[in-house]
């Protein structure tokens, strides 16, 4: 899987990506990462990458031409190292909601050779003409905004990157998370098995597997109901 990301905080983006399940698995080229600084593709002497809102009103907004210029450096640089198509990915506040479905379907396309781009905004957000003409599609981490596009852009990078084959330790972890089966996860104990006089539920140390399993897909149940009833909803009609 191939991915690059725009940002005027390539460094932030690189650091990041360098640890736990993402960093093991880059270490392992499961995946590999390039980044782009728009400030690059400026040619005046301050380097100028963003500049006041036609219309007035508060903060900077980036500007069109640098970032169009990183993209085509991305998009060569995918098909350099033998990505069939570009796909670009603009973290917003204003797109889709970001779902365990839709890393899903990036998954899929990524691993059959469609190299992602990630664009990270800044300041008051992009130029919109910039956005209509490169971006294939804008994704949304939640109903909140962050100061940028970065922290999006490594939370997609790590909902992808765990869904390669061979990045999870135990391949297993993968199928029973939260939002897989469209269930919240179960929850989980480990040592010791009494904590500040509260013990652990006994059928997890019966090693009656069945038992165990039928324990953890109730409590999996009971808590998508209490928390996530939107959930169980949707997924009492898929078993339907
Ligand atoms: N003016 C924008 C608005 O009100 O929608 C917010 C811009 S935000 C301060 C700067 C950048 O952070 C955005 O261009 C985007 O790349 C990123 N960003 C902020 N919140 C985000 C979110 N919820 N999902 C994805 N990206 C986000």
């Amino acid at each position: 899987m191939r991915m690059d990301v725009v940002t005027l905080f390539p460094e932030m983006v690189e650091h990041a990506a360098q640890f736990g399940v993402v960093g093991r698995a880059l270490t392992k080229k499961l995946w590999s990462l390039a980044l782009w600084n728009p400030r690059t593709y400026t040619s005046d002497p301050h380097r100028t990458v963003d500049d006041r809102p036609y219309g007035g009103g508060p903060g900077m907004v980036m500007l069109a031409a640098p970032l169009a210029a990183a993209l085509n450096a991305a998009r060569a640089a995918q098909a350099e190292a033998g990505c069939a198509t570009s796909r670009v990915l603009y973290l917003s506040p204003a797109g889709t909601p970001l779902t365990h479905a839709r890393v899903t379907t990036l998954n899929a396309l990524a691993q059959q050779g469609t190299g992602l781009i990630l664009l990270a905004g800044r300041y008051e957000g992009i130029d919109e003409r910039l956005l209509a003409r490169e971006v294939d599609e804008e994704i949304a981490i939640g109903d909140f905004v962050v100061s940028g596009g970065e922290l999006p852009a490594l939370m997609l990078i790590d909902a992808l990157v765990r869904q390669l084959p061979g990045a999870l330790n135990d391949a297993g972890s993968a199928e029973e998370e939260s939002f897989v089966d469209g269930l919240l996860d179960c929850p989980h104990y480990t040592r010791p098995p009494v904590y500040e006089g509260e013990a652990v539920p006994d059928v997890l140390l019966s090693g009656d597997h069945a038992a165990i399993a039928q324990w953890r897909r109730k409590q999996a149940l009971e808590r998508t109901a209490a928390r996530r009833p939107d959930l169980l909803e949707k997924h009492r009609r898929r078993e339907e």
